[in-house]
């Protein structure tokens, strides 16, 4: 069985060739346009997928020397997502579905960055606990099979994604914040500087308070300051909040009594965070998950492993399929 999958929900274009369970390749083009406005311009971003979405396709194809009529399906992300750019993903898949006379598969873009964990060795036995940290998600999923997920726990405003690029922008760091705070976290100490620990009840995220606080700490100490202690600066606020991504995660784990724990999402690639649940995961003897880099942010490796397990279940959709920006789980 050999299948295409294609991304595009918001600012990358990619394109995945799977063959029996086996991702063969992962092809992604980033839109560096952003980075000039310090953030995704929707607009920009689907006329950008429109550009490379040919280009990326047969790239994968071509390196993966596979031709478009070996493939048995076209699968492509529904959403969640930008809706223009999720258009581009969809109509190029039905098009070329139809041409190819093959079905069409639909992938959750959030289901799927869980389903990363499946991609390589070793794989996470159900049911397990997956915290999803991307740049507009944060869930705490319980996964009972590849197609079978509970989210227990979410945010009740900003993403911890955004909670990094907002920061990154009112530090004067630059789009996407995410790695340049994590560069910088590295050379500083966590403790230089107290940001507050939201206290939202059970299972709930809230990080518009740290991002407040950090807008005011900005602005009471300083520009000169804070540019002199920008390592402690992005430290301590990196820091706090992975303080609470962990202890949430020990809460669902608890609750939920599972002691297979993974993480998922653009904002597992943050080494702060990878370092501080493996230290997690030695006090709680939980078994843990850390996909490999290519996998945490936005790719069409992980939409493909969605893809295969559709495949298996015979789960098709028609050509009258149409983007769900609000996709749920
Ligand atoms: P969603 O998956 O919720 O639809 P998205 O697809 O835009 O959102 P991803 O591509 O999964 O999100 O992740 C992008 C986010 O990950 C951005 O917010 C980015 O800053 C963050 N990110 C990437 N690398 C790191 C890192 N090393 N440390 C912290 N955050 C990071
Ligand atoms: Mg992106
Ligand atoms: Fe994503």
């Amino acid at each position: 069985i050999t299948l295409l999958a294609i991304e595009s929900s918001c600012d990358e274009t990619s394109a995945a060739i799977i063959k029996n369970g086996k991702i063969l390749n992962n092809i992604v083009a980033s839109q560096l346009i952003h980075e000039n406005y310090g953030g995704v311009v929707p607009e920009l971003a689907s006329r950008a997928h429109q550009q490379d979405i040919v280009r990326v396709v047969n790239e994968a194809l071509t390196e993966a020397g596979v031709s478009a009529t070996d493939l048995q399906a076209i699968a492509f992300t529904r959403g969640p997502g930008l809706l223009g750019s999720l258009l581009v993903g969809t109509s190029f898949a039905k098009a070329m579905a139809l041409g190819l006379n093959i079905p069409l598969i639909e992938v959750n873009h959030m289901q799927a960055h869980v389903l990363a964990h499946f991609i390589d060795d070793p794989k996470p036995s159900f049911p397990f606990l997956c915290l999803t940290v991307s740049g507009g998600h944060t869930q705490l999923v319980i996964v009972k099979s590849p197609l079978e997920m509970e989210v227990v726990g979410e945010t009740a405003d900003d993403a911890v994604g955004e909670a990094f690029d907002k920061a990154a922008k009112m530090l004067g760091l630059g789009y996407p914040g995410g790695p340049k705070i994590d560069k910088l976290a590295a050379q500083g100490n966590p403790d230089a500087f107290p940001f507050p620990l939201s206290e939202m009840p059970e299972l709930k995220f809230s990080f518009s308070g740290i991002k407040t606080s950090l807008l005011y700490f900005i602005r009471d100490k300083g520009e000169d300051f804070v540019k002199e202690n920008m390592a402690d600066i992005c430290a301590s606020y990196q820091s706090t909040l992975i303080k609470m991504l962990i202890n949430k995660l020990k809460k669902a784990a608890k609750i939920h009594k599972i002691k297979e724990i993974a993480i998922a999402g653009g904002v597992s690639a943050n080494k702060g965070l990878r370092k501080a649940l493996e230290a997690e995961a030695e006090k709680q003897r939980w078994k843990i998950f850390i996909p490999d880099f290519q996998y945490c942010t936005d790719n069409a490796g992980m939409i493909a492993m969605a893809a295969h397990f559709q495949f298996m279940a015979g789960n098709f959709v028609d050509q009258s399929v149409s983007p769900m920006p609000r996709m749920r789980m």
